[in-house]
């Protein structure tokens, strides 16, 4: 029997984690699930879908919350919305809408954007998309090519690089500031352009699958605080910064076990963490049944010990010699946020960053 490889075990042990995970009880919080009702309409969909991942910054209720109201001031039809913008009433329709530091009149140039590249571009989004893939060059690689991809979205949404027509507002203050590219300065990880980019490609459940000229082994990791600490606690990463440079080490460890789809863990990884199935400490009662816990930093040099006359189902317990585990690796390697979260419990219900 040939002896499994570390790398193939975590891949097995991320299978098991996703097979056993329940979808059904994370989809309601995710802003995916106020996307899906329009996936019939693609256009609606990816205009629903770019609100909510503009949108995805903080606590997810308020992300649900502030979407929910957003749309609601479309008349629940943000294709048709779009379409017709701006009517005079816009400000009202709009105001008082807030979501954190995103403001309505920021949402209003979103919709002045997306008219323009709907009447620009019959294939929408994706064709945006596409075009930035293609000035990638044939051979770039996987990250390299997504980039650019998103850079093109970006541009667009930002002020349209590619067609500069005028348009009839300015973007307010702070709205370039919502569309990042990885070119930028500083490299940043883009995690809701990844997210939604996500939703658009990926066809297994419970994303949309809309876009079918875009490969899924293309997608890029959209990099969040929860799937940023897993990732570096079960070793996909050893970087410090959640930049474009992790993301691409990350999706690129994670392609090794599935080359076709290198993002199905996503949902996983980052619902694990909204909703407290992993404590980001070492916890024995809830760590316990956690299918990556041998991969886990948090848990290297300490075994699971049950207690049959406490409450309490197991304990940590640390490897005596002999245990095939291998030792705890010194402190220092551990990033900032990790040795904070060890004292103190994240947030329930962040999908915060990027
Ligand atoms: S073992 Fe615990 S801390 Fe580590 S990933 Fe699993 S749930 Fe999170």
């Amino acid at each position: 029997m040939s002896r499994r490889s570390p790398r193939s075990r975590l891949g097995d042990h991320l299978d098991l984690l996703s097979s056993r995970f329940p979808f059904d009880r994370s989809l309601p919080e995710d802003p995916l699930s106020l996307v899906r009702p329009f996936s019939p309409d693609r256009r609606a969909s990816e205009i629903a879908g770019v609100l909510a991942s503009t949108l995805a910054v903080g606590n997810v209720r308020s992300i649900r919350h502030a979407l929910t109201s957003l749309l609601e001031r479309m008349d629940g039809d943000p294709g048709r919305y779009v379409e017709r913008f701006p009517s005079h009433r816009w400000r009202m329709e709009l105001h008082p809408w807030k979501h954190r530091w995103i403001r309505a009149d920021q949402m209003g140039f979103l919709c002045v954007r997306l008219q323009e590249i709907y009447r620009r571009y019959p294939g929408g989004l994706e064709e945006v998309f596409l075009t930035g893939l293609a000035t990638a060059g044939p051979g770039a690689e996987a990250g390299a090519r997504f980039a650019s991809g998103l850079h093109a979205l970006s541009e667009a949404l930002r002020w349209g690089s590619h067609d500069r027509s005028p348009t009839v507002f300015e973007p307010p203050p702070g709205y370039l500031a919502l569309f990042p590219t990885p070119f930028a300065l500083g490299h940043p990880a883009c995690k809701r352009a990844c997210l939604f980019v996500r939703w658009m490609v990926r066809r297994a459940y419970p994303d949309l699958g809309l876009w079918t000229k875009v490969d899924s082994s293309l997608l890029q990791v959209p990099l969040d605080t929860h799937v940023y600490w897993i990732a570096y606690h079960i070793g996909l990463t050893r970087r410090r910064s959640r930049t474009w440079p992790t993301v691409v080490e990350i999706t690129d460890r994670l392609r090794m076990f599935d080359a076709t789809d290198p993002v199905k863990f996503d949902f996983v990884l980052a619902h694990t963490g909204i909703s407290g199935d992993c404590p980001k400490r070492r916890d024995p009662a809830v760590c316990a049944p956690c299918e990556v816990r041998t991969d886990c930093d948090l848990w290297k040099g300490h075994s699971l010990r049950p207690i049959a006359s406490s409450g309490v189902a197991m304990t940590a317990a640390p490897l005596v010699r002999g245990d095939r585990t291998p030792p705890v690796r010194p402190s220092r390697r551990r990033d900032p946020e990790a040795r904070a979260s060890s004292s103190a419990p994240p947030s329930r219900a962040r999908r915060g960053g990027g």
